[in-house]
């Protein structure tokens, strides 16, 4: 196991700038993000309240922060968390197959926008799963059903596809680029988790598939499957004005602290949530 000072997940503006300050503060970290850094902020036309930066495009101000952080020699991680575990005095981050530790944990993840699927909450952990490459161990000779919102995540289900008896892939998005003879990929729009104690089939606009489990990918994990136990509203991180969560050690930062979602807020807050996090880390060092 890898060990860190910090870990930061997520490549917006708010992860770019907890991960700037905590090196400046000679802080030893690892940012897992995308390497295109946010898709949000790829997205964004024009923006023009962003402080000495007006009437930029979005990737346009991407290139710029991607030049900040390798002035820094600070790189992106292109991997995406799966689960923090609280380990007492420190954390354990996986991603995929792999497991890093880490004196603390900044979460600059942004804001989930897709709804769930009506029985995905409930059925959560008994045939629903977030991770295909945690669960896919739990699949020989079995059927999985993975819903996927990314085509970064045609990786975890070749994964998945070594394990499954048989992978039936439903993209989100244009032009599935999936291999493997046990891969079906099926293009039905997803409208149901079906089960009563676990997960029975997926209902869609053209009929139910059966299936052992159903694996959902989204881009963005919801932060209380990430972190069991941390404190929400809703779909926001409670934090105290110094972007500290309910568990010490974890802080979060940007839009899934809540509104206003703005790019110069998201920034705003990492400096803060890095700070936070490095004056944690240093008080542990006087105990
Ligand atoms: C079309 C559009 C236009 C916009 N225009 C403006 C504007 O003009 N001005 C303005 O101020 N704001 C604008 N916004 C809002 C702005 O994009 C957001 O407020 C900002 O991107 C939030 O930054 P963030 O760092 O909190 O999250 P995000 O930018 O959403 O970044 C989060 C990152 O974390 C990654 N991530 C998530 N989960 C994980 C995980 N488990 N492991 C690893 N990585 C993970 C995601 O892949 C993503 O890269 C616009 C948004 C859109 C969609």
């Amino acid at each position: 196991m890898t060990d860190y000072d910090i870990i930061i997940i997520g490549s917006g503006p708010a992860g770019l700038e907890a991960a700037i300050t905590s090196v400046i503060r000679h802080k030893k970290i690892l940012l897992l993000g995308q390497n295109d850094l946010s898709s949000k902020l790829r997205k964004a036309h024009i923006i023009n309240n962003y402080l000495g930066f007006h009437d930029i495009h979005g990737p346009e101000l991407a290139d710029r922060f991607t030049e900040h952080l390798q002035s820094l020699n600070i790189e992106v991680t292109p991997k995406k968390a799966a689960a923090v575990y609280d380990m007492g005095d420190s954390f354990a981050v996986q991603s995929g197959a792999e497991m890093f530790q880490c004196k603390s944990v900044i979460l600059a993840t942004g804001v989930i926008t897709k709804n769930l699927f009506p029985g995905e909450e409930e059925l959560l952990g008994r045939g629903v799963s977030y991770c295909a490459t945690c669960d896919a161990a739990l699949y020989p000779d079995k059927t999985a059903i993975v819903i996927s919102y990314s085509k970064n995540e045609e990786k975890e289900a070749e994964f998945l596809a070594e394990y499954a008896k048989k992978v039936i892939y439903i993209p989100m998005y244009d032009d599935p680029a999936i291999s493997g003879d046990n891969v079906e990929i099926v293009s039905k729009k997803p409208l149901e988790i079906l089960g009563e104690d676990s997960f029975t089939a997926l209902r869609t606009d053209d009929g139910d598939i059966p299936a052992d489990g159903v694996f959902i990918l989204r881009e963005n994990i919801a932060p209380d499957s990430l972190i069991p136990g941390i404190e929400m509203d809703q779909t926001h991180v409670i934090v105290k004005s110094d972007m500290s969560t309910n568990i010490p050690g974890v802080f979060a930062c940007g839009d899934l602290t809540g509104p206003p979602y703005q790019f110069i807020k998201s920034a705003g807050e990492g400096n803060i949530a890095a700070l936070s996090a490095c004056a944690f880390i240093d008080s542990k060092k006087n105990v």
